[in-house]
């Protein structure tokens, strides 16, 4: 029987750099195919950013594990940016990255890549300088709490979430999956946004040592689920995983992403 408790222990044994590893170098980070994972999702929050809609005071990233690429363009319209990870492994990787230090992943080719993208004028470096200022500050999180960041935000105290392959990572069952979705909207402000998203079709993925189960979802579900939780979806796009970069480490079918608006009546 998977319960919460379980999960918890599962991650004990995760890997940041392993993580890191099988994810976010090529074969799925190749900058040199379009068609790489990692280009589609970075393209889906440039185009929903470059909207002009994704703006405000405080920019909220769920589970950002040991990676940043997610907040890269949405970072550029916040005046304040807030990591967030459950594991204080994943929140050592993140502050090696934004105090630049040896050993820190290279997120360079990320960087590059999104600045191209965005086409705003300046470099990379000045993009990256930026996003290291902006993000003011890397807190536990626990999407099971009723208040997942604590004392630290409370309700409605956030413009845009932003959340990437951890719901359905993390919770134990679907209906575990749909709370952790209430919960973490409790922090967002009635007609905030969520960018979110995750993995379709999955049932685990490797971090190192630690085989880590994850809830397997469709997009009927994920759609249900933010109806649910009193969002409008404005964008819903799915990605198929290709057979070259199903490379033994998940068994990942495809991903989605999400771009939706929490209704004011909430
Ligand atoms: N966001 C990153 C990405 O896009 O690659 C990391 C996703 S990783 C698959 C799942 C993350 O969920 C891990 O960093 C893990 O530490 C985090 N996690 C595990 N339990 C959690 C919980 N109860 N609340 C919030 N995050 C949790």
């Amino acid at each position: 029987m998977s319960n919460i408790e379980s999960v918890a222990q599962s991650y004990q044994h995760f890997n940041p750099r392993a993580y890191l590893q099988n994810n976010y170098v090529p074969p799925r980070a190749d900058f040199s195919n379009e068609d790489s994972v990692v280009q589609w999702k970075l393209r889906c929050l440039a185009d929903t950013c470059a909207t002009g809609e994704i703006a405000g005071q405080t920019l909220v990233d769920i589970g950002s594990g040991p990676t940043i690429y997610q907040i890269l363009s949405a970072s550029e319209h916040f005046a304040e940016v807030v990591l967030t990870d459950y594991l204080e492994v994943n929140r050592a990787e993140l502050r090696r990255w934004l105090q630049d230090e040896p050993g820190a992943f290279d997120w360079s080719p990320y960087m590059k890549h999104v600045s191209k993208l965005e086409r705003t004028g300046g470099t990379w470096q000045e993009k990256q300088q930026r996003i290291r200022e902006r993000v003011k500050k890397v807190l536990p999180v626990d999407v099971h709490q009723s208040n997942p960041l604590g004392e630290e935000m409370g309700t409605a105290s956030v413009d845009t979430l932003v959340t990437t392959f951890c719901l359905e990572a993390c919770s134990p069952n679907l209906q575990m999956f749909n709370k952790a979705l209430g919960n973490i909207t409790s922090l967002l402000k009635p007609g905030g946004h969520l960018l979110f998203i995750g993995a379709l079709e999955e049932s685990y993925y490797l971090a190192g040592e630690a085989k880590l189960n994850v809830v397997p979802v469709t997009e009927e579900i994920v759609r249900n689920a933010l109806s649910d939780a009193s969002y409008k979806i404005k964008e819903f796009k799915t990605y198929v995983m290709p057979p070259a970069l199903k490379v033994g480490v998940d068994d990942v079918n495809g991903v989605f992403f999400a771009w939706a608006q929490k209704q004011d009546s909430q």
